[in-house]
């Protein structure tokens, strides 16, 4: 199974990649985990992408192509895989599609999740998430037991930078005008298939399981 996972930020793509590796066992490649890894790592590549996603602006394709093309290389991608926040242009639907045909491989569903624009902001400028097992709570519909502490391990429970002010305003025009035009293309390669993710997460995960199931 190759899946893509689309969406705005806030969507729920993290929560639902949860639930699909646990009961299809795809291994998870998220864009955005590899950079927050290298930024707190203080790779070159974190140095690199920092600025960019402060900013709430897109990483250059070169870069993210290039580690999503590794990654996909790899033994355990071979049988499937789940991408989530990537593609987000044009340019990274392009190279992805050519860099799946090299092993006869293709896109089989892109799986988008929409919400309406102000639900989007009021996850996002709730979200917070555990520094140690990065489970994810939101201070309005999912707080912890113990505000700050993380129910599961009792880590410290963090906002993330880019989850704050103006910057989630960018992210959410970013998405419209650089992100948005994917769904067009993924209809017209047909394995699109659109979710309403204003809903319990549950229910939007029982969706995207039959979807799956029937691929
Ligand atoms: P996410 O966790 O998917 O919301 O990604 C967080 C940030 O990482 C984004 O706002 C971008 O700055 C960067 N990022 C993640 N995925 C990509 C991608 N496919 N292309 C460019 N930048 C990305």
């Amino acid at each position: 199974m190759n899946i893509v996972l689309m969406g705005p930020p806030g969507a729920g793509k993290g929560t639902q990649a949860d639930f699909m590796k646990a009961e299809f066992s795809l291994p998870h490649i998220s864009t955005g985990d590899i950079f927050r890894e290298a930024v707190s790592q203080g790779t070159e590549l974190g140095k690199k992408a920092q600025e960019y996603m402060n900013a709430g602006k897109l990483v250059p394709d070169e870069l993210t192509i290039a580690i999503v093309e590794e990654r996909l290389a790899r033994k355990d991608c071979l049988q499937g895989f789940l991408l989530d926040g990537f593609p987000r242009t044009t340019v990274q639907a392009e190279a992805l599609k050519r860099v799946l045909q090299k092993t006869g491989r293709k896109v089989e569903a892109a799986i988008n999740i929409s919400v309406p624009q102000d639900i989007l902001i009021a996850r996002l400028s709730g979200r917070i998430s555990c520094k140690e097992c990065k489970t994810v709570y939101n201070t309005s519909y999912s707080p912890p037991t113990r505000p700050g502490i993380c129910d599961k391990c009792g880590g410290e429970l963090i906002q993330r930078s880019d989850d704050r002010g103006e910057t989630v305003k960018n992210r959410l025009l970013v998405y419209q005008e650089q992100t948005s035009p994917l769904l067009d293309y993924y209809d017209k390669h047909k394995v699109l298939y659109n979710i309403d993710g204003n809903r319990d997460s549950r229910e939007v995960f029982y969706e995207i399981k039959e979807i799956l199931q029937g691929l």
